[in-house]
C-alpha cells in the first residue's frame, strides 16, 4: 500500500506537469486545474493536486505535494500545509457515481472555453479526438466554479457515459481508465476546439466539419486498428506489436527529469 500510494502520487504529479507542458495550464491558467487518480487498492480514495503551496503551479508539482481525499471531498492525507483543490467535489462526485472512472482531469483550456461561450457545438475537424466530439458533449450551463456537493453531483449526472463535459465559460473535465487517458482526452478535446475556432474564423459559424458518416468509419477503424491484417505489416507487427501512446510517453519523460533520483545521490544512499 505504501509503495502503491507513492507510485500514484508520482504519477499524479507528473500528469499535472504534463497538463502545464501541453499549454493546458499555462500563463494566466498556470495554477488552475488538477489531475487526479483513484487509489487502486482503496477505490474510495483518490490522489489530486491541492492548494496552498509555496509555489502553486501545475508545472512544479512534486509527489510529496499531492493530497489524498475521500469520496465526500474530505482531505485524508498529504502535506499539512496544503488543502484539497477548491473544486474537489467535481472529482469526488464523479468517482462516487462512476466506479469505472479511474482518473479525472479538470483544466480551463482556452479554445474549449471560447467555443463553450459561443455555444457552438464542436464538430469533428481532425482525427485526433474525433470520437470525443462525434456526438454533442454535455454542458454545465453556468460559469460558476464547482464547490458544493449539489454542483458536484450535477456535474457527475450531466457527464453520464461521456468522456468529457464542458463548463460554459469555465473549462472542461475529462475522465478515463488511466491518467494517460484522461490527460490525452483533454489534449484532444482542446485540439478539436482549436480547429473549430479556426474554421469558424475562416468560414463563419456554418463551417463544415468532417461528415459524420466518414467520422464513424474512422472511429470504427481506429477502435480495431487492424494493421496486422495488412499483408505488408503482418510479420512486423508480430515481432514489434502495434505501438501507440507516444505523446504521453514523450511529455511524461520531458517533465519528470528533476523528479528522478540522480545516480550519484543513489550511490551516496
Ligand atoms: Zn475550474
Amino acid at each position: 500500500m505504501a509503495t502503491e500510494l507513492k507510485d500514484v502520487k508520482y504519477e499524479v504529479a507528473v500528469a499535472n506537469r504534463v497538463l502545464a507542458e501541453l499549454g493546458l495550464a499555462s500563463g494566466v491558467l498556470a495554477a488552475l486545474g488538477h489531475a487526479s487518480m483513484r487509489v487502486p487498492s482503496q477505490p474510495d480514495t483518490f490522489v489530486v493536486k491541492g492548494r496552498g503551496y509555496e509555489m502553486d503551479a501545475l508545472a512544479r508539482m512534486r509527489p510529496e505535494d499531492m493530497v489524498i481525499c475521500d469520496l465526500e471531498g474530505y482531505k485524508v492525507g498529504g502535506p499539512p500545509h496544503a488543502t484539497q483543490c477548491f473544486e474537489v467535489k467535481m472529482h469526488s462526485c464523479i468517482y462516487k457515481t462512476h466506479p469505472e472512472v479511474q482518473s479525472i482531469v479538470h483544466v480551463h483550456p482556452r479554445y474549449t472555453v471560447l467555443m463553450s461561450v459561443l455555444q457552438k457545438r464542436l464538430l469533428p475537424m481532425c482525427n485526433e479526438g474525433l470520437y470525443l466530439v462525434r456526438d454533442p458533449l454535455p454542458v454545465y450551463d453556468n460559469p460558476m466554479v464547482i464547490l458544493t456537493e449539489e454542483q458536484g453531483m450535477e456535474t457527475a449526472s450531466l457527464l453520464g457515459d461521456s468522456k468529457a463535459i464542458l463548463f460554459k465559460g469555465h473549462g472542461a473535465a475529462t475522465v478515463g481508465k488511466s491518467l494517460q487517458e484522461s490527460v490525452i482526452f483533454m489534449l484532444q478535446l482542446e485540439e478539436q476546439a482549436k480547429m473549430n475556432w479556426y474554421a469558424y474564423c475562416a468560414a463563419g459559424p456554418d463551417h463544415q466539419g468532417i461528415p459524420f458518416d466518414q467520422a464513424d468509419e474512422v472511429i470504427e477503424w481506429l477502435a480495431k486498428m487492424p494493421i496486422n491484417e495488412l499483408p505488408h505489416f503482418t510479420q512486423e507487427v508480430r515481432a514489434a506489436g502495434v505501438q501507440t501512446g507516444g505523446v504521453w510517453a514523450y511529455y511524461a519523460d520531458l517533465v519528470s527529469k528533476d523528479l528522478r533520483r540522480p545516480w550519484w545521490r543513489k550511490m551516496l544512499g
